[in-house]
């Protein structure tokens, strides 16, 4: 079943610099029936786990969290890039190969004590879900897993995320 999926990743060299193979969902996202097993599969890893909302990072993220929360029964929140959302937000910052960039989230968007999925396309150093991570915890949500659908083993962004569980779909 994986083995499908994966096939439907498509490799993009030197994108969006020289020496970055960019692993593309788009071929994934559009074939109907890649994209409903991808669903399928994430989704029922969190069935009956109690997940009240699942936290999608922008812009891929908001794609697999928003399915994966319609199809567990959960909330979805945004995380996005600096002045993008519009009430008050908390922000948090990450390295980036070359300097630091941050993410927001709505100050309201979570409660105390709600179980969390955060969701991305992609797990590669771990700087950007580490962000989130910072961010969640910081509003006392208690994080039951970060979910992708591919990671990037060798770069060992799940280390970064501990102790929390990291789940991927693919691993390359
Ligand atoms: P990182 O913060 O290093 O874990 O990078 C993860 C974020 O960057 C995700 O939001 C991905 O969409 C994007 N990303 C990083 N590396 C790649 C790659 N090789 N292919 C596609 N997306 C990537």
């Amino acid at each position: 079943m994986v083995e499908h999926l994966k096939k439907s990743i498509r490799d993009v060299p030197d994108f969006p610099k020289k020496g970055i193979l960019f692993k593309d969902i788009t071929t994934l996202c559009k074939d109907p029936e890649m994209f409903q097993r991808m669903v399928d599969l994430l989704g029922h890893r969190y069935v009956g786990k109690k997940i009240d909302l699942v936290v999608g990072i922008e812009a891929r993220g908001f794609v697999v969290g928003a399915a994966l929360a319609y199809k567990i029964g959960a909330g979805v929140v945004l995380v996005r890039k600096p002045g993008k959302l519009p009430h008050k937000t908390h922000k948090a910052s990450y390295t980036l190969e070359y300097g630091r960039d941050s993410l927001e989230i709505h100050q309201d968007a979570i409660k105390k004590g709600q179980n969390i999925v955060i969701a991305d396309d992609l797990l590669a150093t771990g700087g950007t879900a580490g962000a989130v991570v910072e961010l969640v915890k910081k509003m006392g949500g208690n994080i039951v897993e970060c979910a992708f659908i591919i990671e990037l083993d060798e770069l060992k962004g799940r280390k970064k995320l501990a102790p929390h569980p990291v789940f991927s779909l693919m691993k390359f």
